[in-house]
């Protein structure tokens, strides 16, 4: 069965898209820890993100860069922190968060409360950043 991250892929379930290329994808987290929380994946339904061959693994490292790249000119934010855990959710994926303090990267916390057209505002306005101006909006 794919994955909800598969589904989202193909289009069958909406997200606040970010950017996409040949192999990779990139949207908003529906339960950010920070505004402008972001999920890259690749598009192949691959759980474990060590699975990937290496050059999936490279590739998706490089699409990541140009999407952090982009949250960092567009976010406040001091820089943007990196996390891999994919025990949720059976595909991988790198969480991109805009940080301020290493406490910052806290899953625990309570999550950031942002309104929808807040999500769809970020969304474009990375997308922007990325010169990738086709978000997809919930
Ligand atoms: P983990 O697998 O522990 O790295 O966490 C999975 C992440 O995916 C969590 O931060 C969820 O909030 C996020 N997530 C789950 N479903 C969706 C969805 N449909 N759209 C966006 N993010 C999601």
């Amino acid at each position: 069965m794919a994955t909800i991250f598969s589904k989202i892929v193909a289009g069958e379930i909406p997200s606040y898209k970010v950017a996409e290329d040949e192999n990779n994808y990139a949207f908003l987290d529906i339960n950010p820890v920070a505004p402008g929380h972001t999920l890259v994946i690749p598009k192949r339904e691959v759980d474990y993100l060590f699975d990937l061959t290496d050059e999936e693994y490279v590739d998706l490292q490089l699409f990541a860069k140009r999407v952090a790249t982009a949250i960092k000119q567009t976010m406040p934010c001091q820089r943007v922190g990196v996390a891999v855990m994919g025990l949720e959710v059976p595909h991988a994926h790198i969480h991109l968060i805009p940080i301020n303090e290493e406490k910052d990267m806290n899953f625990f916390k309570e999550k950031a409360t942002v309104a929808p057209d807040e999500m769809a505002r970020i969304a474009q306005t990375i997308a922007d950043a990325m010169g990738n101006n086709h978000s997809e909006l919930f």
